[in-house]
């Protein structure tokens, strides 16, 4: 059968794994360390750094497809990959979702709001961007953060005295004007090379410490943000010649004003309901959108809540599993269990979203206001 090469062994490489052996594919990962979470259940593993061109073109070698699960592959080899002919998904999105600059122009470029911000070179120009924006605001790098790493939230002066001691002005950072949404929304959207677009159900996520906490989905807005929020998505899907999937996460204010965060072009931690919440799970979809199959339907099945197992909460969680018959557990075979580091997670159905909710409360792993 073909064969799926996946740069990256994290959990999302093994979700898209498990998805694509289903679906009768063989999977090869290129990974650094010996049994990741998706070299575990892979048929070949490529141990090398994803950086490194040589390894990526061994992947490339046995792989029919290659794709990532991660967009801090170096864009180098997503070019080299691309060359040959095995990356359906090209690298130009890739090299946008890299750099958070570049990214936020190419939002703006399809009349879609982000907010406010600056790029900074130096810190004469952290100066002018906080006079200009005022404060609160967030200082983020442009390449390399996620899950809230390489963020400052400055709220008045003494912020940004200690926040200037750790910069490093050999690389780009970006101030933005600290939005005060309401909610935080995100929407999957896949397409694939014959321009099939599909969106998922907008979901609706709380942030702890920077890290996702909990998705709902569907989120609880009303038919007018849900059509925006759709319309963004789609625009977004087409705009930037997406092959593979798009997360889009987005800033719902009090006046029904959405701005886009920022983008991931791989599946997100945010979709992960789909896996039962959905008649498709992201995670297909992907596979789908990536070898240019017809995409399947993303209906709802059943309103969701996903909760992220941290490090510090894995043993709780384990020590209960007997008493949550009604939860859907994933554990990501991380062999290192740390604080902040997503070890698995689990997925709540109900008929109602707030059935859902009740369910996932009772659990006693919801740490935030729902
Ligand atoms: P991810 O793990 O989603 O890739 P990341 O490290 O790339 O995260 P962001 O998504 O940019 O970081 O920010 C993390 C969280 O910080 C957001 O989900 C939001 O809660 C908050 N945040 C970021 N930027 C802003 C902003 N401009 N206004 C208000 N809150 C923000
Ligand atoms: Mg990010
Ligand atoms: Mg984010």
């Amino acid at each position: 059968g073909a064969t799926i090469g996946i740069l990256g062994g994290g959990q999302l490489g093994r979700m898209m794994a498990l998805a694509a052996r289903q679906m009768g594919y063989k999977i090869a990962v290129l990974e650094k360390e010996k049994n990741s979470p998706c070299g575990q259940i892979a048929d070949y593993e490529v141990i090398g750094d994803y950086q490194d061109l040589e390894k990526a073109e061994e992947l490339a070698r046995i792989s029919d497809v290659v794709t990532y699960e991660f967009e801090n592959i170096s864009l180098e080899t997503a070019k080299v990959i691309e060359r040959i002919g095995k990356l359906p998904q090209g690298s130009q999105l890739l090299g946008i979702s890299q750099h958070r600059g570049r990214e936020k122009r190419a939002i703006e470029s399809l009349a879609i709001k982000v907010a406010p911000y600056h790029l900074i070179n130096d810190l004469q120009d952290l100066q002018r961007a906080v006079s200009k924006l005022g404060l609160p605001a967030i200082l983020k790098t442009c390449r390399g953060g996620y899950d809230g790493k390489g963020q400052w939230v400055l709220k008045g002066q003494g912020d940004f005295l200690k926040v200037v001691e750790e910069l490093d002005f050999n690389q780009q950072y970006i101030l933005e004007k600290m939005i005060p949404f309401t909610k935080e929304l995100s929407i999957i959207v896949n397409r694939n090379s014959k321009g099939h677009v599909t969106s998922f159900p907008i979901s609706e996520n709380i942030h702890l410490n920077g890290i996702l906490h909990i998705t709902i989905a569907p989120a609880r807005i009303d038919k007018v943000i849900e059509e925006q929020v759709k319309a963004i998505g789609i625009t977004l899907a087409r705009g930037l010649n997406l092959v593979g999937t798009l997360a889009v996460e987005m800033f719902l204010t009090e006046e029904g004003e959405i701005f886009v965060n920022e983008l991931a072009p791989r599946p997100h931690n945010s979709g992960h309901y789909t896996i039962e919440g959905c008649e498709i799970s992201q995670f297909a979809q992907h596979i789908r959108a990536t070898t240019n199959l017809p995409l399947g339907s993303t209906k709802l099945l059943k309103p969701s809540v996903m909760i992220n197992i941290l490090g510090e909460d894995l043993e709780n969680v384990l020590s209960s599993i007997a008493k949550l018959a009604d939860a859907h557990l994933h554990l990501y075979g991380k062999e290192e269990s740390k604080k902040g580091r997503k070890m698995g997670h689990i997925t709540f159905l109900g008929d109602t979203v707030e059935e859902a909710l009740t369910k996932a409360k009772g659990s006693g792993f919801i740490k935030a206001e729902v």
